[in-house]
C-alpha cells in the first residue's frame, strides 16, 4: 500500500467544518433517552447519498444501523470481516451552565455526557470511510444508539440484530474523557466500566406517637442502622483486592417531628467489576438489610434491579486499539489506564456479544475541566477529528488484519 499517513487527516479536515456545525446543532437541541427523534432524523439526513444500507426505527424508534460495504482487495471474499462502531445520541435532564453560544435551547436538557460529540464522530467516520471504500477490506456497521443514560438502548440495538447481519466480529466505541487533554487517547484493558445495579429498600415499622416509641417500631432508626450496616458489605464481605461500591443516594421517611412513620424508603446503587462479586454483593446487601430490620422488630422489602453489565475490554482488542492510536497520534498521547471506572456504560451489551474496546478520547482544553454530567461540561470540537481518525483507522486496520498484529 502507498504511504497514507495524511490520507485520513486530510479527508477529515475536508469534512470538519460541517461536523463542527452538526455538533453545535446537536448540542443546542438535546433530547432525552428514547426521544432522540430530531437527532435521529439529522443522522439519517447526513447518511443519505453515502451508498450505505440503512436500518432505521430501531431500539424503540430512534436507533439507526448503517452498513458500508468495503471495496478493498478481498472485501467480497468469504473471510472478509465486519466491524461495528458505536455512537450514543441521548442527552441528560440537566440545566446547562456553559454560557456557550450553542448552549442548549431546551430548558432542563443538556448534552452533559458529550453524546453530541459521539454522534458527530460516528457520522464523521461514516462520511469519510464512505469516500474511501477502497481502503476497507470488509464491512463497517455504524450503530447510532438511543438511551445510553439508563435506558439501555444499546441492549435493544444488539437484541434487534445490529451485530448479526452482516455478522460483526469486533466492536469499538469512543467516549469523551474530561480528565485528559484533547488529542490524547486511553484504553483500560479488561474490566473498564462497572456493572451498575439499582437498589430499592422499603423499611417497614409500626407508626405511632413520637413520645411513645415503645409502642411503635421506628423505621427511621431501622433505616439508620441499615445504612450503617451496609458499610460492612464492601469492607467485610468483598475480597479487599477486589472492588465494589454500595451507595445510598436517597432516603425518604417521615413528615412531622413528633410522629413515628410507618415506613422509610431508601434508594441506592451497587457497582461491581466481576459477575461473581456482583452476585455476592447482591446477596450480602439483601441479607444485611432484611436481618437488620428483623432484629429491630420491623421488616424490609429489598429490590435489586440489574442494570448494565460490566464493560469488559477484550485484551487483544485493547492492545490493537492502543497500537492503532499510537500509530496515529504518537505514543506520548496514548495511555493504557491502570484502573477501571466505577461508572456504567451500556456498550457492555455489544462487548458481551463480540470482542472489542471502549476507548476514551480526551476533551479537556484546560485544567481542571468540568466532569461528565456537570452543568459546565462540553465535548470539545478539537476532539472530533481525533475520534473520527481513530474510528477510520480502527476499521481499516481491523478489516485488513484483525487484532492479530498488535499482540
Ligand atoms: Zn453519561
Ligand atoms: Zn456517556
Amino acid at each position: 500500500m502507498p504511504d497514507t499517513a495524511r490520507l485520513w487527516p486530510d479527508a477529515i479536515q475536508a469534512e470538519l467544518p460541517k461536523l463542527v456545525e452538526i455538533r453545535h446543532h446537536l448540542h443546542a437541541h438535546p433530547e432525552l433517552a428514547f426521544q432522540e427523534f430530531e437527532t435521529s432524523k439529522l443522522v439519517l439526513r447526513e447518511l443519505q447519498n453515502l451508498g450505505l444500507e440503512i436500518r432505521s426505527g430501531m431500539a424503540k424508534g430512534t436507533g439507526i444501523v448503517a452498513v458500508l460495504r468495503g471495496k478493498g482487495p478481498g472485501a467480497n471474499s468469504r473471510e472478509a470481516k465486519a466491524v461495528a462502531l458505536r455512537g450514543d445520541m441521548d442527552a441528560l435532564p440537566i440545566v446547562e451552565e456553559t454560557g456557550l453560544n450553542y448552549a442548549s435551547t431546551v430548558p432542563g436538557r443538556m448534552h452533559a455526557c458529550g453524546h453530541d460529540g459521539h454522534t458527530t464522530m460516528l457520522l464523521g467516520a461514516a462520511k469519510v470511510l464512505a469516500r474511501h471504500p477502497e481502503r476497507l477490506n470488509g464491512t463497517v456497521v455504524f450503530c447510532f444508539q438511543p438511551a445510553e443514560e439508563g435506558g439501555g438502548g444499546g441492549r435493544y440495538l444488539v437484541e434487534e440484530g445490529a451485530l448479526d447481519n452482516p455478522a460483526c466480529s469486533a466492536a469499538f466505541a469512543l467516549h469523551g474523557f474530561p480528565s485528559m487533554p484533547v488529542g490524547h487517547v486511553a484504553v483500560r484493558p479488561g474490566p473498564a466500566q462497572a456493572a451498575s445495579d439499582g437498589l430499592h429498600i422499603v423499611v417497614h415499622g409500626v407508626g405511632g406517637h413520637g413520645a411513645a416509641p415503645h409502642l411503635a417500631v421506628d423505621p427511621i432508626v431501622l433505616a439508620a442502622r441499615v445504612i450503617e450496616a451496609l458499610q460492612g458489605v464492601v469492607s467485610r464481605e468483598v475480597n479487599p483486592v477486589e472492588s465494589a461500591v454500595v451507595t445510598i443516594g436517597a432516603i425518604h421517611g417521615g413528615e412531622a417531628s413528633n410522629v413515628i412513620p410507618q415506613s422509610v424508603e431508601l434508594r441506592g446503587t451497587i457497582r461491581t467489576l466481576k459477575d461473581d462479586i456482583r452476585r455476592k454483593v447482591h446477596e450480602a446487601v439483601k441479607r444485611t438489610v432484611e436481618h437488620t430490620c428483623l432484629a429491630g422488630g420491623g421488616r424490609a422489602d429489598v429490590t435489586i434491579r440489574d442494570g448494565y453489565p460490566v464493560v469488559v475490554n477484550d485484551l487483544a482488542a485493547s492492545a490493537f486499539a492502543l497500537d492503532t492510536a499510537r500509530g496515529a497520534f504518537g505514543a506520548e498521547r496514548v495511555h493504557e489506564l491502570p484502573l477501571p471506572s466505577m461508572g456504567g456504560e451500556d456498550f457492555a451489551y455489544f462487548l458481551r456479544k463480540v470482542p472489542g474496546a471502549f476507548i476514551r478520547v480526551g476533551v479537556a482544553t484546560r485544567q481542571p475541566y468540568p466532569g461528565l454530567h456537570h452543568p459546565a461540561f462540553d465535548f470539545s470540537d478539537g476532539a472530533i477529528p481525533v475520534g473520527v481518525e481513530l474510528f477510520c483507522r480502527l476499521a481499516e486496520r481491523y478489516l485488513a488484519e484483525g487484532f492479530g498484529a498488535a499482540d
